[in-house]
């Protein structure tokens, strides 16, 4: 590109484009904003916009695409959530003023983490950015939300650890150093996995020096110690970069950022992402929607704000039994005073979404109906403190406590702001009267002016005899006189004609104009005055913004247990009695979820009982359909929900505290990966016996299921094996399986127990009693279930023979096999750094007595020539 023979104004575009090559460049140009070269190219494909071109100085005009700039929102949100980072260069000098090139600067820089649109921002949700910084041994992450002034530093040790905050946060940015590029993540796996986008950082942003003086500036401190910050060296990197970022990005100060909050990532329960996703904690695993999931049921908050912090609250289980109980506490008293809770409820119903309302109020892009959004919601606080006051749990005391009445903010927006102004800034009508005196003057002035103008115009129309003449207005000829043309011969000398119209032409007078020039004047210097004072009170509000902040999250907090408490009530809900010896004793749970979705009350409740010793393992059975992995994820959300603080579906319930859940459960949609289904089972089966602890919960549904039944059933024996033993790992656990053979270990291996789902026969169909019963079953009910499923009758008969045929063969063989030899070696003490297919090999020898035992029982009598046949080769082949 010859940019020499470039026009001056496309010379600065290429200039200022050195400087953002990593973004789309915004460029504004009057009312449009221009992309071009390769930015309009990407652009109009991606927004499907029409790409011209612009004569830019070169033989070839410059590819060019443009937006207008009152539609810019969609626009730009749509580009940034596909994950690009757009720099919007404004005209910084008013045009009209401007001596040669109007001088334009890029004002901000909009990223998919750092977007405070209304438009683009769920309010359900946190819009996190992440920032990790990688070391040669561990991992510091910062987590931010502009949006909502959230800010939060910890440090973890492995990409393990690094891969359960990144699913607990789901950020829609993350930003790195470069070694965190080349650490050996799968970059592209995240991005895909989270929707994410990555972005890679220059090496300056990671500075120890600038970080930790930036993180001095932002909190005018001397020490990070005063912080808490001392232990976290590399944590304090990302805090700072990510602060460094958001200089860079959005060009403001970032008073919104009133405190940062260093965490412990042992604080809270231990959930990888695929244990997230089965348990559909905040969205169903096929759909994706809410509707279905978890927090579906329980987020019956009334503000934004609440909303998101009762997802966070679910995303982040406790394992401290105090803390636990001082929300069960409030939610406890919440409900023994049920009007208060509903007047509180009440209350919070008309109240904003005050934490991004105020973060918008710190980066001035606050609008006068925003500020009294902000008033009617700071109204509903003194009611509900008041209505806190008798309220004695501690939470619940100390949420009284951050409240703050903010009156002084309150009553400044009631006095300056009208009750209902308009969106915009710079066309008036936002100052109350009475608030100032010049104001009130120039408005006087301007409603003067009008009057004047109406008895011109009377006056004009007695002296000239037009009936129909009218003084108009319009923004381009300003005021004048309009005349039909039916009466223009009688128009007289002094009226200057304007312009003309098809029917009727417009003039001004010397006297319309002098009254113009003092309306216009007025309503001139009106608005520039209106404008200023309204953004002196969004500036004075600013200054509270830790204020707010604290009170915004006392709110949230509020919304939290009054929904919790409601939904306790509404559902039947119990306060779990909380244990720390491992003891989970449920009395008729129920799945809080499959309960919500039947029609008519028909979910059957059931016991559950596990401990650290002779109940470490249920082995459930039962057919396809009878309910087992319901029951396995009641299990498990119970124990969630009772660990959120929340109250749970029961009777009754004891919850020893769990530092894990982990689940396996059924096939993983997992397929992106490239991985096979079984592979996927068996990598996370992988993961959950080495992360595991005698403290963890294990929800293992159909292990082995993706590969033969011998090594299936292997596989699935040798897991048991391992988890059951507590030299090994000892876990609570619920194990479905359709291997009725595993049944058999009851009594050969401490603390595993049979449980079945109860059916009942009726001919040839079966009843799903969906109770759940001790025992093994002793049937699959496999036909039985396709029949109901809808399998052709031809084909069930079909199977039935074939059932008949096969029936006894090999598969009772192998268990036996597996017992002759398990008798002789189990338990094997053996880390499991894959599952361990080698195993196999165990089961080579049968003994001689196994066959004469098996001849023995064969009932003669009964046996079909086919069947005989079958029995022999198949002896045959094992001596
Ligand atoms: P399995 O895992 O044994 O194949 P599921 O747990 O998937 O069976 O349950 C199958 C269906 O049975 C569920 O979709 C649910 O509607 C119903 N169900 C399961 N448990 C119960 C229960 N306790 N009460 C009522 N219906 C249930």
């Amino acid at each position: 590109m010859k940019s020499k023979e470039m026009t001056p104004m496309m010379k600065e575009y290429v200039r200022t484009k050195e400087q953002y090559k990593d973004c789309i460049l915004f460029y504004r140009l009057g009312d449009f904003y221009e992309m071009f070269f390769e930015d309009a190219k990407l652009v109009s494909k991606e927004l499907e916009l029409t790409l011209t071109g612009k004569d830019c100085g070169l033989d070839e005009r410059a590819p060019m695409c443009g937006i207008p700039y009152h539609a810019v929102d969609g626009y730009l949100n749509r580009l940034v959530s596909n994950g690009h980072k757009v720099a919007i260069c404004e005209q910084v000098e008013d045009p009209k003023l401007a001596k040669g090139l109007v001088k334009r600067e890029v004002i901000k820089i909009v990223t998919p983490g750092t977007n405070m649109s209304v438009q683009a921002l769920d309010e359900s949700k946190n819009n996190y950015i992440m920032c990790i910084v990688c070391t040669a041994d561990k991992y510091g992450i910062s987590i931010a939300d502009i949006s909502t002034g959230d800010y939060l530093v910890t440090e973890v040790e492995n990409q393990r650890k690094l891969l359960d905050e990144i699913t607990k946060f789901t950020p829609t940015e993350i930003i790195c150093n470069q070694s965190f590029l080349v650490s050996g993540v799968d970059i592209e796996d995240l991005k895909q996995r989270f929707g994410t986008s990555i972005y890679g950082l220059e090496d300056w942003y990671f500075d120890d020096d600038l970080c930790k003086r930036t993180l001095k500036e932002q909190f005018e401190t001397d020490s990070l110690e005063g912080l808490g910050l001392k232990d976290y060296n590399c944590g304090v990197i990302a805090a700072g970069a990510i602060l460094q970022y958001f200089k860079e990005t959005q060009k403001t100060s970032l008073s919104n950022f009133t405190r940062l909050v260093p965490y412990v990532t042992g604080k809270y329960m231990v959930l990888d992402s695929s244990t997230r996703r089965n348990l559909e904690l905040t969205e169903t695993m096929r759909e994706k929607n809410k509707r279905g999931s978890l927090l579906w049921v329980l987020d019956k908050t009334k503000t934004a704000m609440g909303a998101r912090l009762l997802r966070n609250y679910l995303e982040q289980p406790l394992i401290e039994l105090e803390e636990i109980e001082k929300r069960q506490e409030a939610i406890e008293e919440l409900n023994a005073n049920v009007i208060s809770r509903e007047e509180i409820r009440e209350y919070l119903n008309p109240v904003y979404d005050m934490e991004r309302l105020s973060s918008r109020i710190s980066y001035q892009s606050a609008n006068p109906r925003d500020l009294i959004s902000f008033k009617s919601s700071l109204s509903m606080i003194p009611p509900i403190k008041y209505l806190l006051n008798s309220f004695q749990s501690p939470l619940m005391r100390e949420l009284h406590d951050s409240l703050d009445e903010l009156e002084d903010v309150c009553s400044l927006i009631d006095r300056a702001i009208m009750d209902d102004p308009p969106l915009v800034i710079k066309d008036g009508g936002i100052i109350k009267e009475g608030y100032n005196e010049e104001i009130d003057r120039l408005r006087k002035a301007k409603t003067e002016g009008k009057q004047w103008l109406s008895e011109l115009e009377a006056r004009e129309r007695e002296k000239t005899g037009i009936k129909n003449l009218r003084i108009k207005y319009n923004k381009v000829f300003g005021y004048y006189l309009e005349v039909t043309n039916s009466y223009k011969d009688m128009v007289p000398d002094y009226y200057m004609r304007k312009q003309t119209l098809t029917n009727a032409e417009r003039y001004i007078t010397p006297e319309l104009k002098e009254l113009e020039d003092v309306i216009l004047g007025a309503e001139d210097k009106l608005f520039s005055m209106e404008y200023n004072l309204f953004t002196d009170v969004r500036e004075t509000i600013s200054k509270e913004v830790l204020r707010i902040q604290t009170t915004a999250r006392a709110l949230a907090a509020i919304d939290v247990f009054t929904s919790l408490a409601f939904v306790a009530e509404k559902n039947d809900y119990v306060r779990p009695k909380m244990n720390s010896r491992g003891i989970i004793d449920i009395k008729n749970g129920r799945h809080p979820v499959v309960e919500k979705m039947m029609q008519n009350d028909l979910f059957i409740a059931n016991d559950t009982y596990l401990d650290n010793g002779n109940h470490r393992v249920s082995i459930i059975t039962g057919p396809n359909m009878a309910g087992k992995s319901t029951y396995m994820r009641q299990t498990a959300l119970i124990v969630l929900m009772a660990q959120v603080g929340s109250f749970v579906p029961a009777d009754s319930a004891k919850i020893g505290i769990c530092d894990r859940i982990f689940t396996r459960v059924g096939a993983s949609d997992d397929l992106a990966s490239g991985q096979s289904t079984f592979m996927v089972e068996m990598t996370e089966v992988a993961n959950i016996l080495r992360n595991a602890t005698s403290n963890s919960l294990l929800i293992l549904d159909e292990i082995g299921r993706g590969t033969s039944t011998f090594d299936g059933l292997s596989i699935a024996w040798a897991v048991v094996e391992h988890i059951s033993n507590s030299r090994l790992l000892g876990a609570k656990t619920l194990f479905a399986t359709h291997y009725h053979e595993l049944t058999e270990l009851e009594g050969k291996l401490a603390g595993v127990n049979n449980y079945c789902i109860a059916v009942k026969e009726k001919g040839d169909d079966i009843v799903f009693l969906r109770k759940i019963v001790k025992g093994g079953a002793d049937k699959s009910y496999g036909i039985q279930v396709a029949k109901l499923a809808g399998v052709p009758d031809s084909v069930i008969e079909r199977a039935k023979e074939l059932v008949d045929e096969l029936s006894n063969a090999d598969i009772t063989a192998t268990v036996r096999e597996i017992q002759a030899v398990g008798s002789k070696n189990k338990p094997k003490a053996k880390k499991y750094d894959q599952v361990d297919l080698e195993q196999i090999s165990l089961f080579d020898t049968v003994s001689d007595e196994d066959i004469l035992k098996e001849l023995d029982e064969i009932d003669v009598s009964t046996l079909t020539p086919i069947d005989a046949l079958n029995t022999i080769y198949r002896l045959q082949n094992r001596l």
